[in-house]
């Protein structure tokens, strides 16, 4: 079960910011392990919405430049050194009550207890720059109106030391912040920050301690309006409406059927304890929420007494207490009942049956649709089965035992029980994957989308059978030795990507504090799994007895069923309008009237800035705390034979050698282009000319920390030619540097290309996918269409991950299906290894220090001198160019069963603007995320999220929405960025908070990993430090008149340009066509 974690904003801003993608790890998502991820389990969807930063292409290359010496991961052999100084027993009303060195992240744990409120503080000292704050309360729910969720939103909107409109979107514009968001879970909010300059880590967390204790929207009205919900009517001849961020947040939620499943398998499994309810709010209740529960709720529950701080990082550990004492000592001490009741086990398996909003029947994306196997998706269930392991806590070894049965039976697609649910055909995707330990009980959850309905009891037999014989048989050596090592490579290496890790123990450790267990336990795993080893090498039967006492023998079993029904959206749209009518009927002239000028008032209120003088109380650094120079990222270039070259990045990385080859994809001809992601998947997948699949996954397992290959595309700036590679990236201890390049090798020249029964899963899980992911992530694919009419890089990308690739991928799911076009299909595979791998142009890049590096370099050497010369089946010359990628310039409606919408327009602005880059572009167009568009998008109109993106390398500029109750509208609001941004006259404060904002994305904080990876990728741009120089230059001059400058540059998206590309229902894309004649397309996707 994927447990759901909101948070407030979308992407509009910081949430992602690393281009670099994970190698996915076989073990990461495994959560029981509570292992060193990015985001656990659950499916997050962030206060900021999924960030889209990464356009067709590494849009970030050129930008990621590097904070110096990020501080690597704690050696874990290291002896316990002394406590360090600064440690009190007794400081600003704190007592010491715990302490402890945790060898696993080489850290002082403190823990402290407020003398005066009772609140708990862990206080973590170690040498991590990243530093990191959180508070989190417990906050249970009686109903599903969303408080905590529509909470969780509104206390940045405003507090009694910042009283302006939101803290929040300012700290976004100017500070230096390497992690700014907030979480609500099921039964908890959570609000976290973090930064590596001690001042601006310092000004973060005041203004996210005045927030949660003092917010102005307990007695501000109109907050929880806007945040929340309120009927919105224009003039009282208009229809009523309901707008809200959250409640437009949760619609988009509540359209996606993958969302559904997790909500339902929950409810079904806690139907006695709080988990029943949605804390994240159901569009259909939460308008019944009032503003008294809502203050009610925030007095009860945000309260010192009922909450829980962490400190993580090389600060002053002193300090900290000053600073939380300071908030915490004009309350006084009280109890409060926010603790989560057990669900106590039930005795009888059960079976649910619900339903999702799904599109009209055999009608998918224009084909005849409905053939088995073949489209049709749309008409398909979701099936599985959940059980809640426990009610009672789980000792540590229990919890680490059952993580490794996790990730033996689940972790790759190799391991037998997910790849029983994949070669069974049953179904296109697995869906839950297994344990999951966000709530206060460890739950398991497996089965399968896409499943014929008539097929839903088969599915529950094959996991229980599949079951019965893990349980009697075991697993094999070779098994269970790749999942040690990987699981312990994964603990070891602590790569949490762009996520702090300080942020990331928080999480572990809140997942045990929160419910009065020891937090100490999480972080040391050391112990215990020498222990399980011990066992495991012993020889006993440790995964029978657990499978059966967790899983066979436990009546806590739910069998979920959720069944398309084509006509649940119109049902909802009916409902949602029979209570809007009903509650209109109910009012009076006067109410009408009374409503009328509320949205009135509350429109004014939001479009109204807040003054220069009251946004001075937003604490700023000076742009002297900035560096005037970039970082460089320490790198040893040197060419070897028949032009391949090797890049060596000296950093400490804890004995962990890091690399990526890269292949380039120029002499694949447009038409194979399609296929590549497939050919990737296929390399890792089918196994070897000597190996299985089963062989395969485990030697990269017992060897490596996982190895990955996929396509990599950029447009490079002044060019027509994208760059295009295919790179395969692996991790690894240094000494098993030759073991990754020989698996490396292997997997490039003799990996099978002939399963046909696993590539047809393959196309079916990709097609599963993409289809989740269009409606709820419908902005990225608006965006792709567009690049994919201005730029040849953004068409390589769109065919290879936009609306063509699902068209394409739903056509070969019927190619694979004969024989003859699996052949052809098969050839086309070998076609592309043909013309790919050659030593000529191939790019080796690793990241270790020194000496790692030296000892890696006989084995790349074996490695290149393994591969052809020069390809045999290089195209001539490339014919991207020329054959057809480009789409033709259209605007264009996507439509999907959703209830929300996903806007985008763009235009190119080198190509239809005349542009020429500036560093100054970065400032600005953040600058208009954070004001203009998320004022007018979201905080008027009503979206999750309304932002921007400029990609500096192909000219692309788009705006979008995400998550949007309005089309027209929103794309009235972009077309006025350009005139907003022409009648500003920025002050010097403002302007260099804006500078300041963008040199925290631009020195973003990374991981030894990633910052190899970043060099990587400018090399292969061509992007030189000089350049980044004079950028980062010209960002620290930015000045009021380069801000019109850009105005008139985007003038060319607003004007004959721009294109339109939108994902929304078939009727609201209808009715702009009944307002705007031929304004766009219509185009049915599901
Ligand atoms: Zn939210």
């Amino acid at each position: 079960m994927s447990t759901v974690k909101r948070g407030l904003a979308s992407a509009s801003a910081g949430a992602v910011r690393s281009s670099v993608p994970a190698v996915p790890l076989p073990g990461a998502s495994r959560p029981m392990l509570r292992l060193p991820t990015a985001g656990g389990s659950f499916a997050a969807s962030g206060l900021l919405a999924p960030a889209l930063r990464r356009l067709p292409g590494a849009a970030s290359a050129g930008r990621a430049a590097l904070r110096c010496l990020a501080s690597a991961a704690p050696a874990v052999a290291a002896a316990a050194p002394a406590p360090p100084a600064g440690v009190v027993q007794k400081a600003h009303g704190f007592t010491l009550t715990r302490q402890q060195y945790v060898k696993e992240y080489g850290s002082h744990v403190l823990m402290y207890t407020h003398d005066k409120t009772g609140a708990e503080v862990i206080s973590v000292l170690n040498t991590d720059e990243n530093k990191t704050f959180g508070v989190v309360f417990r906050t249970p729910v009686d109903d599903s109106t969303g408080i905590p969720h529509i909470l969780e939103h509104s206390v940045l909107c405003g507090s009694r030391k910042y009283p302006i409109k939101e803290p929040f979107v300012e700290l976004m514009k100017s500070s230096l912040n390497t992690f700014l968001n907030a979480f609500t879970y099921p039964d908890r909010t959570c609000y976290p920050v973090a930064s590596t300059n001690t001042q601006d880590f310092y000004n973060l967390v005041d203004v996210y301690l005045d927030a949660v204790f003092h917010p102005r929207c307990v007695s501000d009205r109109r907050v929880f309006e806007q945040e929340g919900w309120h009927y919105e009517l224009d003039n009282k001849e208009e229809p009523l409406t309901y707008k809200g961020v959250v409640f437009n947040e949760m619609k988009g939620v509540y359209s996606s059927p993958d969302s559904v499943y997790y909500r339902v398998v929950q409810q079904a499994l806690f139907p006695s304890n709080t988990y029943r309810h949605d804390s994240g709010g159901d569009p259909e209740v939460i308008p019944k929420l009032t503003f008294q529960q809502f203050q009610d709720f925030h007095a009860k529950y945000y309260h010192p007494s009922n909450a829980r701080f962490w400190f993580y990082g090389d600060d002053e550990p002193v300090k900290r207490l000053a600073l939380l004492d300071g908030f915490l000592s004009e309350f006084e001490r009280r109890p409060v009942d926010s603790a989560v009741a057990t669900q106590a086990l039930m005795h009888e398996p059960r079976t649910v049956t619900e339903y999702y909003a799904a599109g009209a029947a055999g009608e998918e994306g224009g084909e005849e649709g409905g053939a088995p196997g073949g489209g049709g998706e749309a008409q398909k269930a979701y099936v599985g089965l959940s059980w809640v392991l426990s009610d009672t806590p789980l000792d540590v070894e229990t919890e680490l035992a059952l993580g490794f049965l996790d990730y033996l039976m689940l972790g790759t697609p190799a391991a037998p029980l997910r790849k029983a649910l994949n070669d069974s055909r049953l179904g296109a995707a697995v869906i839950g994957g297994g344990i999951d330990d966000d709530l206060k009980q460890p739950c398991f959850t497996l089965g399968l989308k896409g499943v014929d309905p008539a097929d839903a009891d088969k599915v529950d037999a094959l996991i229980l059978t599949k079951l019965r014989e893990l349980a009697a048989s075991g697993f094999s050596a070779s098994a269970i030795e790749a999942a040690v090592n990987t699981i312990e490579f994964s603990l070891r290496e602590n790569n949490t990507g762009s996520f702090p890790r300080g942020l990331s123990l928080m999480l572990r450790a809140v997942g045990a504090w929160i419910y009065d267990q020891d937090p100490f336990t999480q972080m040391q795993w050391e112990d215990a799994l020498a222990s399980f080893k011990s066992k495991l090498a012993a020889g006993g039967d440790v995964f029978g007895p657990l499978i059966h006492k967790y899983l066979l023998d436990n009546t806590h079993r739910v069998a979920v069923r959720l069944l398309p029904d084509s006509a649940k959206a119109a049902a909802i749209e009916a409902a949602e309008k029979a209570e809007l009518d009903r509650a209109r009927a109910a009012m009076k002239e006067a109410d009408l009237e009374a409503v009328v000028s509320n949205t009135h008032a509350l429109k004014e209120l939001q479009e109204t800035p807040d003054s220069p003088e009251a946004l001075t109380c937003i604490p700023a650094l000076k742009l002297s705390d900035i560096p005037k120079t970039i970082t460089k990222v320490p790198t040893a270039s040197k060419a070897l034979a028949d032009g391949a070259t090797l890049l060596g990045h000296d950093l400490f990385t804890n004995d962990v050698l890091y690399l990526e080859a890269a292949f380039d994809l120029q002499a694949v001809p447009a038409r194979l282009l399609p296929l590549v992601p497939l050919f990737c998947r296929s390399l890792t997948q089918m196994g070897t000319a000597t190996e299985s699949f089963v062989e395969l996954t485990e030697r990269i397992g017992r060897k490596t920390g996982g190895i990955s290959v996929y396509p990599f595309t950029s447009a490079v700036r002044g060019a027509e030619q994208p760059v295009s590679y295919v790179m395969i990236r692996g991790k690894a201890m240094g000494g098993k540097a030759a073991d990754m390049l020989d698996l490396m090798r292997d997997v490039l020249l003799t990996a099978r290309l002939d399963d046909k029964a696993r590539f047809g899963q393959m196309v079916a899980e990709t097609k599963a996918g993409m289809e989740s992911g269009i409606i709820s992530g419908g902005h990225s694919y608006a965006a792709k269409r567009l690049g994919a009419q201005r730029s040849l890089a953004g068409a390589v990308g769109e065919a290879m991950g936009g609306l063509s690739y699902l068209e394409y991928i739903r056509q070969l799911a019927k190619k694979v299906e004969s024989e003859e076009g699996w052949q052809a299909v098969k050839a086309d595979l070998e076609a592309i290894r043909g013309a790919l791998l050659q030593r000529k142009g191939a790019i080796v890049n690793l990241t270790a220090d020194n000496a790692t590096l030296a000892a890696a370099e006989s084995a790349v050497a074996d490695f290149l001198a393994a591969l052809p010369a020069a390809a045999p089946a290089a195209a001539a010359a490339n014919d991207w160019a020329t054959s057809g990628l480009l789409l033709p310039r259209a605007s264009e409606a996507l439509t999907v069963p959703t209830q929300v919408n996903y806007v985008a327009k763009a235009a190119n602005l080198y190509a239809d603007g005349g542009y020429e880059l500036q560093g100054s572009a970065y400032v600005v167009e953040k600058y208009l995320g954070n004001t203009w568009l998320w004022d007018r998008v979201r905080v008027v109109g009503g979206a999750y999220g309304g932002f921007c993106s400029f990609d500096s390398h192909s000219g692309m500029f788009t705006y979008m929405s995400y998550r949007d109750p309005n089309l027209l509208d929103t794309i009235e609001s972009y077309d006025g960025s350009a005139d907003y941004l022409r009648g500003l006259d920025l002050s010097a404060d403002e302007l260099t908070k804006a500078i300041i904002g963008t040199m925290g994305d631009i020195d973003a904080y990374q991981l030894p990993d990633a910052k190899g990876y970043s060099a990587l990728v400018r090399h292969l741009l061509g992007v030189t430090d000089d350049e980044r120089q004079l950028r980062r230059d010209q960002i620290l001059s930015t000045s009021n008149k380069d801000f019109k400058t850009f105005a008139d540059a985007i003038d060319c998206v607003r004007g004959s340009a721009g294109r339109v590309v939108a994902v929304t229902n078939a009727e609201k894309a209808g009715k702009v066509l009944e307002e705007k004649p031929g304004f766009w397309e219509l185009k049915k996707v599901l």
